[in-house]
């Protein structure tokens, strides 16, 4: 059996060229660049709650830190260093073997230093903590949003939830719809060029993490305005038929899309539609944002009656 020091030495110390001290003393040391703010994200991923017991290893390590990068990408930060803390039942060097491939796959596929972190023995628990920086006064915050601004998504909504409800057995996906929809939900794609590209042109942004209806509530109520999303125009896999109240489900209150929303004033739509470009995913507009307060789901111009969308949300 690996000690802790062995363990930490052979799987997680790697160079941090982006440190000036990484892994190995009592704390790392950063140096945050003149006229940048720090950002700071910490997402756990606990056994039995977010993953299974025998969940692959491999995309643990992307998605626990996949969840943190999305983060970042929702502020418009860049992201530059992590930490992990880790309680794990068992040092399985296959497991970690894996566990730290995925994530160092991802580290520095986005250019991300792990600085530290801290390992114990206990029930699996996985914890980052993601750090990176933007321009002062120029994150993308919650309570930007000013009414009659478009509220936009990037990529797709619902496929995770498909993809989680056909593995618990609440409806069926055909072979190929499930491995697109699998790769969602095991192996999200933070959307962090996105994030950056819209710096100076979206008015708030989030990412979708708990699903649309929630995570748009909340730059609705932190903006002091109401979200008005059109079911129509959510871009969706094409498995997912809005007219089955599971599928509509996974559309509106599905989680783990890791999406970002995002609102901008319809003047903006040309440099919107260029930052799409430029991060090499679509934007959607979904809807819009007007003076009230909450969500607003319409089909056919009509609110979705409450007892047919909002009881979902609860
Ligand atoms: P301390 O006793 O100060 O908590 P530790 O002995 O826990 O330090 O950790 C030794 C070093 O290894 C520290 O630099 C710590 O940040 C790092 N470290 C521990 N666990 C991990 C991990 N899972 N991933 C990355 N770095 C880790
Ligand atoms: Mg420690």
């Amino acid at each position: 059996m690996l000690s802790e020091f062995a363990l930490i030495d052979r799987f997680f110390a790697r160079p941090a060229p982006h440190a000036l001290l990484g892994v190995g003393d009592d704390c790392a040391l950063l140096a945050p660049s003149s006229g940048m703010e720090l950002a700071i994200s910490t997402d756990m991923l606990v056994e039995g709650r977010h993953f299974l017991p025998d969940a692959d290893p491999f995309r643990l390590g992307h998605k626990c830190l996949a969840v943190n990068l999305s983060d970042m990408a929702a502020m418009g930060a860049a992201p530059r260093w992590a930490t992990l803390a880790l309680a794990l039942p068992e040092a399985r060097e296959d497991w970690l073997e894996s566990f730290s491939r995925g994530f160092f796959a991802l580290a520095e596929r986005f250019g991300v230093d792990l600085v530290g972190g801290d390992t114990t023995r206990g029930p699996r628990n996985i914890c980052v903590t993601i750090l990176g920086d933007v321009p002062s006064g120029r994150a993308l915050r919650r309570d930007g949003a000013r009414a009659g601004d478009d509220i936009w998504v990037s990529g797709e909504l619902g496929g995770a939830a498909l993809a989680l409800a056909h593995r618990e057995g609440r409806l069926i996906l055909d072979e190929q719809s499930l491995c697109a929809c699998r790769e969602r939900l095991d192996a999200p794609i933070p959307r962090v060029e996105l994030g950056v590209a819209l710096r100076g042109i979206a008015t708030s942004a989030i990412d979708v993490s708990d699903g649309l209806v929630g995570d748009v509530g909340h730059i609705a109520a932190r903006s002091c305005l109401r979200a008005e999303i059109e079911l129509e125009l959510l871009p969706r896999p094409a498995a997912l038929d809005p007219g089955d109240p599971a599928a509509r489900h996974a559309l509106l209150a599905g989680g783990d899309d890791y999406e970002l929303c995002f609102t901008a004033p319809p003047a903006a739509r040309e440099s919107v539609a260029a930052a799409g470009r430029e991060a090499g995913v679509a934007v959607t507009r979904i809807g819009r944002v007007a003076a009230g307060r909450g969500v607003a789901v319409l089909a056919d111009g009509r609110p979705l009656p409450p007892e047919k969308s909002f009881d979902h949300f609860g």
